[in-house]
């Protein structure tokens, strides 16, 4: 399961601090050298780590723990907190175009799970009761386009297609015009994702951009790839102004690094996370729960 080491380490170490009934500045101390290596080996990004570090250090010196008869339970309590925080605090809700439809871009690396997280979206703004219609840019990867057209059926959502023919500008701009002429109040493009980030993906994906204006740009990005998924993030927010993250794959052991760093790298909140393969096993991302659950 995912964090599942983290979890552990951290626990350990909070377990040596909630028996005292007084707190040092060493103990302090000695607990977030603990701390700051639980999440470097959890592949948080380094400087984050640091950042991170700096504050519940800074909160754990204060008054309020030295003071207090359970300090053990004061620093992880600052600790969920901060955690928190640097998930992005809050719940980051999906964009709404109050003149629908609302255009949402999918990006990401092939196999980071761009596709399924598309109907996997259509289903939850099915859902929500909402109609909406599928468009299929991924032109290039084979069977991409089938692979949206099944996904689909199940769902008894519409797909517009224009084969692999046209250009992906092409079929986005025809597609969203088809939304607009059918009243549908939610637009979700799929495009193409390659192996490697290269210049004529990004230019492309600007393209789109640029045709469809669209309100929400989320990139999908594979958890278990850890550090390689914060870069990946920041290289296409760079280009893009991406308005969101997908997180996927976080059923499998991932280490957590990627859920962490992600906000705090590229100042872009995760929305959504994915559990799963199934068509429901999309969740609203709450900074809140996740910080919880990796506290344990
Ligand atoms: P794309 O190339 O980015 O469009 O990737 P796909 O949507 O085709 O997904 C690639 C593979 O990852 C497929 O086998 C998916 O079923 C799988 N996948 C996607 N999301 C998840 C997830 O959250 N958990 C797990 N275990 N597998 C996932």
């Amino acid at each position: 399961m995912a964090f599942e080491g983290l979890t552990t380490r951290l626990q350990n170490v909070f377990g040596k601090l909630r028996g005292k009934g007084k707190i040092s500045e060493d103990d302090v101390n000695d607990a977030m050298r603990e701390v700051r290596l639980a999440l470097l080996e959890a592949d948080v990004n380094f400087k984050v780590v640091k950042d991170f570090i700096g504050k519940v250090k800074e909160k754990a010196l204060g008054k309020e723990v030295t003071e207090s008869f359970t300090p053990g339970m004061v620093i992880i309590d600052i600790v969920n907190k901060e955690l928190t925080e640097l998930m992005g605090g809050t719940q980051s809700k999906l964009n709404k175009n109050n003149r629908p439809p609302t255009v949402i871009m999918m990006a990401g690396l092939q196999g980071a799970g761009k596709t399924t997280t598309t109907g996997k979206l259509a289903k939850m703004l099915q859902k929500q009761g909402n109609r909406p219609l599928l468009i299929a840019g991924d032109i290039y990867r084979p069977a991409a386009i089938k692979q949206l057209q099944v996904l689909g059926e199940q769902l008894n959502v519409p797909v517009f297609s224009l084969g692999d023919q046209v250009s992906p500008v092409e079929i986005a701009r025809q597609g969203l015009q088809e939304a607009k002429d059918k009243g549908h109040d939610y637009v979700i493009i799929d495009t193409a994702g390659r192996l490697h980030i290269d210049e004529q993906l990004m230019e492309e994906l600007k393209q789109i951009h640029t045709e469809t204006k669209p309100d929400e740009v989320l990139l999908v990005v594979d958890a278990m790839t850890g550090q390689d998924a914060v870069n990946v993030a920041a290289s296409f927010n760079e280009q893009l102004s991406l308005t969101g993250v997908v997180l996927t794959k976080l059923d499998g052991d991932t280490r957590g690094g990627a859920a962490l760093s992600v906000k705090a790298v590229t100042g872009c909140p995760i929305k959504f996370i994915s559990l799963g393969e199934k068509l429901d096993a999309l969740e609203p991302f709450h900074p809140e729960r996740m910080a919880s659950r990796i506290l344990g």
